[in-house]
């Protein structure tokens, strides 16, 4: 039994939704999203970023569409990656006027797999309504799926006023966080029952109330899970740059995660200067792999090291192996069934080393500091070879190289 089926809790029931190709909810794996950073009306910029996400694993890539010219481009960036033969789904980020664009440009309206609706900005005062309705009956008419996506940031402030009078009058009045909480549940909830009024089924809803704050996210989704559904979307909004990006959306979604909660998810990260938007993609598929939710490429355990290993050559061999088995999956994905299952240790001494390397498929344990200069290569478990001197680096990679060609067979 895995680890996972013991300590995790079974995933929520929710109702599959389709999305282009992709399944969202439902028995399908929870899927990877991200979102481009580029204006959608540069045309090459976009679909280069499209194709980008795509192939580092995105499942699903949601575009900005803020004017005319970005509408206009949609189409034309669906058909450039159509014919780079990228499928994945664009998914089109509608805000204050997508009843709108969507109306004027009915090329748009269908080469998108997917419309996101914020409901807190779909429109203002009595035109609220008439917007919201606008997009639903043009995502009917295309057969198309919405995701209502209620955000702490845009919140609708009448609803928030309403909840906060019925607050006023209860015999115990909540505090004003879970007042707030209501009012982000109550908006993602009463858009959707609007949505069901108008004729749309529960397999074209997906539903998401994002905020930026770790308890928070975790208190809103359970709430959330709780009362309906639908498929859920999971993310921390505005998660942050680097390491605190990355540690905050892991701590909110993995909670989550772990409860059974959420059918796909964005790692909304700040790439930092220069790093690629990729970044997102990557954490992603790491949160669900190191869970043991999915599995999309070999995952290499390495111990941190300490003053038994003084030198970096492990700390290298590690961003070796990991590097070289990244750039080699796009490969081995297409010829080597389960070859993403693939474990792979890098340790820096005797101490750890030999038992850490045993329990993955293909495990180094490299010499600390004033151990014999070898270094013993675990093969499932059993000692196969000892690599010593210069080439240790490329004779494991070779080993690796091997293992995948003997033990995950070829396709066809
Ligand atoms: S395996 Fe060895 S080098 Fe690595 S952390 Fe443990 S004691 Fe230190």
């Amino acid at each position: 039994m895995a680890m996972t089926d013991r300590v995790f809790r079974p995933r929520r029931r929710s109702v599959p939704v389709r999305v282009g190709h992709v399944v969202v909810g439902g028995d399908a794996p929870v899927v990877v999203q991200s979102m481009t950073n580029t204006d959608t009306a540069d045309v090459k910029a976009t679909t280069r970023q499209v194709a980008e996400l795509a192939r580092a694993g995105s499942e699903k890539v949601r575009i900005t569409v803020n004017n005319a010219e970005a509408a206009a481009a949609v189409p034309r960036i669906r058909e450039r990656l159509d014919m780079m033969g990228v499928s994945v789904p664009l998914i089109g980020d509608f805000h204050y006027n997508g009843h709108t664009l969507l109306a004027d440009e009915p090329a748009c309206a269908e080469a998108l797999a997917k419309y996101r609706i914020n409901p807190g900005n779909v429109g203002f005062g009595r035109k609220k309504d008439a917007q919201f309705a606008a997009i639903i009956e043009i995502a009917l008419r295309h057969d198309k799926p919405v995701r209502i996506g209620a955000n702490w940031g845009s919140l609708d402030q009448s609803l928030v006023a309403a909840l906060m009078d019925e607050n006023a009058a209860r015999a115990e009045p909540w505090d004003a966080a879970r007042v707030a909480r209501e009012a982000l549940i109550r908006s993602a909830l009463d858009s959707a029952e609007r949505a069901r009024e108008l004729g749309m089924g529960p397999e074209k809803i997906i539903l998401s109330a994002k905020v930026s704050g770790v308890q928070e996210l975790v208190a809103v989704y359970r709430d959330l899970a709780a009362r309906c559904e639908y498929a859920l979307h999971l993310g921390l909004t505005e998660a942050g740059i680097g390491s605190k990006g990355i540690v905050a959306s892991s701590a909110a979604l993995a909670v989550l995660l772990a409860e059974g909660i959420g059918d796909t998810i964005r790692i909304s990260l700040t790439p930092e200067p220069d790093e690629p938007r990729t970044r997102e993609v990557i954490v992603a598929q790491e949160l669900l792999q190191t869970m043991g939710l999915r599995a999309f490429t070999p995952l290499v355990t390495a111990c941190p090291g300490c003053g038994r290993t003084t030198s970096t050559f492990f700390q290298e061999l590690a961003k070796t192996v990991q590097d070289h088995v990244r750039s080699r999956m796009p490969e081995w994905k297409l010829r080597h069934d389960g070859v993403e299952n693939l474990t792979l240790a890098v340790m820096g001494c005797v101490v750890n080393g030999p038992g850490e390397s045993k329990h993955a498929n293909i495990g180094i344990s490299l010499p600390g500091t004033g151990e014999a200069p070898v270094a013993p290569v675990f093969i499932d478990g059993v000692k196969a070879h000892t690599l010593r001197g210069e080439r240790i680096a490329d004779e494991f990679v070779g080993i690796i190289e091997d293992y995948v060609a003997r033990t995950y067979p070829r396709r066809g």
